[in-house]
């Protein structure tokens, strides 16, 4: 019989048993548990664990996040919906975005701790320490350079600039204004939102022309085709019969 461990049912009376994940009863037959443990609902259940650092643990469902072992009257859905996890998780969310700090494997159970790509380092996973490491100066150097040739931008001869090829732009040599210039320069976002606008799903790559200082075209893969690396050019591109009519 599947019981235990991985499947999160445990013994409740003579005639049924409990999936803790789920929280509900099922009656105490192979084919009931086995149905159940193979269904939609559970598995979408095991699935939300570890999306949400929930772990079982000695046949109970423990929360790393909120460091509490669930009582038998909670699921894994209805511990989710708590306003203390989800404020955690959402808050999470808000501090990693772009910060290119990886949570998965530690709300998977699979680490302790969270990664910074960036800075090749482990983070002790509190929304402290999470909300100290990104503001941190290293940290913040480390995002810029990392973002520097998705950005098209440039080191220059002289070391206190730094030169943007979407805005024909120079720009102080500091983590601080050229993270500005990437998040809040309209001209530089509005540039970038085109381009995602106009390239979506149409194989037109502009990579090279971001990390080659003198590269101006972008690649089309679908037409195997080289274009101006510009909003016009790409419209005009996209839009032609050549390009719609290519099979890819
Ligand atoms: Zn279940
Ligand atoms: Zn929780
Ligand atoms: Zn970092
Ligand atoms: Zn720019
Ligand atoms: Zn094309």
């Amino acid at each position: 019989m599947k019981t235990g461990l991985l499947h999160g049912i445990v013994a409740n009376s003579k005639t049924r048993v409990r999936c803790v994940f789920c929280g509900v009863y099922i009656p105490k037959a192979n084919k009931c548990i086995e149905e159940h443990t193979n269904g939609m609902k559970h598995k979408e259940n095991i699935d939300l664990m570890a999306e949400n650092g929930m772990s079982y643990v000695n046949d109970e469902l423990y929360c790393k996040p909120c460091n509490v072992y669930l009582t038998g009257e909670e699921s894994v859905a209805s511990h989710v919906e708590e306003d203390q996890h989800a404020n955690w998780i959402a808050a999470i969310d808000d501090l990693i975005e772009g910060e290119f700090i990886n949570i998965d494997s530690y709300l998977a159970s699979e680490n302790e701790d969270v990664f910074c790509e960036v800075c090749d380092a482990k983070v002790t996973c509190t929304l402290q320490n999470i909300e100290a490491h990104v503001n941190d100066i290293l940290h913040r150097s480390n995002v810029a350079e990392k973002l520097k040739p998705l950005n098209g931008i440039f080191p220059v001869e002289n070391d206190d600039e730094v030169w943007c090829k979407v805005c024909d732009q120079y720009i102080e040599n500091t983590a601080q204004r050229i993270l500005e210039h990437i998040d809040d320069d309209t001209l530089h976002v509005e540039w970038f939102m085109d381009i995602e606008d106009l390239t979506e799903g149409q194989e037109v790559s502009i990579q090279d022309y971001l990390k080659n200082e003198h590269e101006k075209n972008a690649f089309c893969n679908k037409c195997q085709m080289e274009l101006l690396c510009n909003v016009q050019s790409i419209t005009d591109h996209v839009n032609s019969e050549a390009h719609l009519n290519q099979f890819s």
